[in-house]
């Protein structure tokens, strides 16, 4: 009976052990077993496989340390591993395959021993990562480099001017590109001039503001690779740059075991505006990622660097613009300044002479000859036109700053006074004068003085600009809340271009032809400024050669 159990249990025992080494035997991943004398002592074919030998007897025969591990220390590592935990779990090493290729694999193990607690042997799983970690290795490259053009991206958006946005792009690249240096140069060709806008980023202080700009030729052996991107090339790899023929300043700043240098272009509008090198010890450190990476930057910074540049130039004109206005705006008070001190002193003379001039002129100091009569006219003529003139000047600047006396006036009054007061100087230019007054118009509030002069001025300009049996009229009326005054002529009319400007201050229509009018332009702007401290608005509508009219529209005052 104990015999037939001990069969019976041999038999399932072998079962057992068969079905073992099946499973082994077609795992997908690799099995074995080593120790740490001996090596390997049995592996599984699909282990034999992953290392890419023929048979088990020759992966067996592997001295482990020397033929598998990549790193010995990852070995030492694992035994070290197993010595204090027993079990390794997901360590992943680099090991050799037959025909020298690295794969990456993830081991499990652990030790075994027997039912008196001696060591026999690890046993272990490794699966193949290889692909799983390139994968991995490439998606964690492409994650960083989309990070860090986005921080490039960022450092231009907050960089004031173009050396910040170099400096920012070339710390940013290094950790993309393995080069040991870097530097960015604009180039002006007009200018024959290269300036090195960022050197290294870090080695930055190294470099005095002076030492920045080089003439192209001075360029020395780099020049040759400006040449070729120049001519279109997408990207030159110099691989026998000489540097002894490089710039001193970049050779100071370049180390020694720089010998190739990756030239990429930075173009704007297909013009070359300079470009980006990265030093390395040999062409091959570079892969076409990295080509590929560095024009992508090259051509954020092209555009970021013109606009900054473009940017810099406005911020300029804009100061020197405002430095000119704040000086325009000093000589202009000075200027107003000026011209009321003179106004004031030529006021009082004037006075007197006009007086003296009047009183001759009406005879009141002895009857005149004959002789006498037109020069004393031509005097008190000439004296009114003097004195109507520093009138202007005083109210104009005055009017800016004193403020306006408000007394309620009669509009239809003011119009027929003036009409009045022009009815001689009318006759005398041999022209009508016509009015259309509406009588007992609503007051309007204001002063009368400054009333007065608008009318004056519109009379004066309506007569100066007709000729000989021409028209004038003058016409008051109410329109709605508001009364209008309106002085039209039949004279020579004013240019549409230029009916904006007659309002200026010492405007006046083509100057030189009209020159024989006399006057100096300042009329009209007296006209508008006063019509518009009284809340009022002048028009003009005119016909060349058939005459124009001013109209003045002043709110009727309230109560
Ligand atoms: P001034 O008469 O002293 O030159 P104004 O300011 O009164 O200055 O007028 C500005 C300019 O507008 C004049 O030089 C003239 O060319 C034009 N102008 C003004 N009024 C008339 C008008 N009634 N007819 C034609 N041109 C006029």
């Amino acid at each position: 009976v104990l015999e037939r159990k001990n069969k019976q249990a041999t038999t399932a025992l072998h079962a057992s052990e068969e079905r073992y080494r099946s499973i082994v035997e077609n795992a997908l991943e690799g099995i074995f077993r080593s120790t740490p004398t001996e090596g390997f002592i049995d592996v599984n074919p699909t282990l034999v496989q992953m290392l890419g030998y023929d048979s088990k007897e020759e992966v067996l025969a592997l001295n482990l340390e020397k033929d598998l591990y990549a790193d010995p220390q990852d070995q030492q590592y694992m035994l070290d591993q197993h010595r204090s935990k027993e079990a390794v779990r997901n360590l992943e090493v680099t090991w050799k395959k037959e025909n020298g290729e690295h794969i990456i694999v993830s081991l499990n193990s652990q030790a075994i021993y027997d039912a008196q607690g001696q060591f026999l042997f690890y046993e272990g799983l490794v699966q193949d990562v290889t692909e799983r970690k390139r994968t991995e290795d490439a998606l964690r490259d492409y994650v960083e480099r989309l990070e860090t053009l986005r921080g490039i991206d960022r450092a231009i958006i907050r960089a004031q001017s173009p050396r910040e946005i170099a400096q920012a792009a070339l710390r940013c690249i290094r950790r993309l590109v393995p080069c040991i240096g870097a530097c960015l140069v604009t180039l002006d060709f007009e200018a024959k001039q290269a300036t090195l806008l960022a050197i290294d980023a870090d080695g930055e202080s190294g470099i005095r503001e002076k030492d920045r700009y080089l003439s192209l030729e001075a360029l020395g052996d780099s020049a040759r690779v400006v040449e070729e991107l120049r001519q279109g090339e997408l990207c030159v790899l110099a691989n026998d740059l000489d540097h002894s023929q490089l710039p001193q300043r970049i050779q100071a700043l370049w180390t020694k075991e720089m010998h190739a240098v990756l030239g990429v272009p930075l173009t704007f509008q297909e013009t070359l505006i300079g470009f980006l090198a990265l030093g390395v010890e040999r062409t091959d450190a570079l892969n076409d990622t990295h080509v590929e990476i560095t024009q992508e930057v090259a051509d954020q910074l092209a555009v970021a660097i013109q606009n900054a540049r473009l940017l810099e130039a406005e911020r300029r004109r804009g100061a020197e613009l405002e430095a000119a206005l704040a000086r325009q705006e000093e000589l202009d008070s000075l200027k107003n300044e000026f011209i009321q001190n003179v106004s004031h002193e030529l006021r009082s003379p004037l006075a007197l002479i006009r007086g003296y001039a009047e009183i001759l002129a009406d005879g009141e100091l002895g009857e005149l000859q004959q002789e006498q009569q037109k020069p004393i006219k031509t005097i008190v003529r000439r004296s009114r036109m003097l004195s109507d003139l520093v009138e202007d000047i005083t109210l104009i600047l005055g009017a800016e700053t004193r403020p306006l006396e408000q007394m309620p006036l009669s509009p239809d009054e003011v119009a027929r006074t003036a009409v009045e007061d022009f009815r001689v100087a009318v006759d005398q230019a041999g022209l009508k004068l016509q009015a259309e007054i509406v009588p007992g118009l609503p007051p309007v509030s204001g002063s009368l003085t400054y009333l007065r002069r608008v009318m004056d001025n519109l009379l004066s300009n309506a007569i100066k600009f007709t000729s000989e049996g021409g028209t004038i009229t003058v016409r008051a009326w109410q329109e709605g809340k508001q009364v209008a005054l309106e002085v039209q002529d039949s004279g020579i009319g004013i240019p549409a271009e230029q009916l904006e400007r007659i309002f200026e201050r010492f405007y006046q229509v083509d100057g030189s032809a009209r020159r024989r009018y006399g006057g100096v332009g300042l009329g009209l702007a007296l006209v508008k400024e006063i019509v518009s401290l009284h809340g009022g608005q002048v028009t003009v509508t005119s016909q060349v050669d058939e005459g124009s009219t001013f109209t003045i529209t002043l709110p009727i005052c309230e109560g």
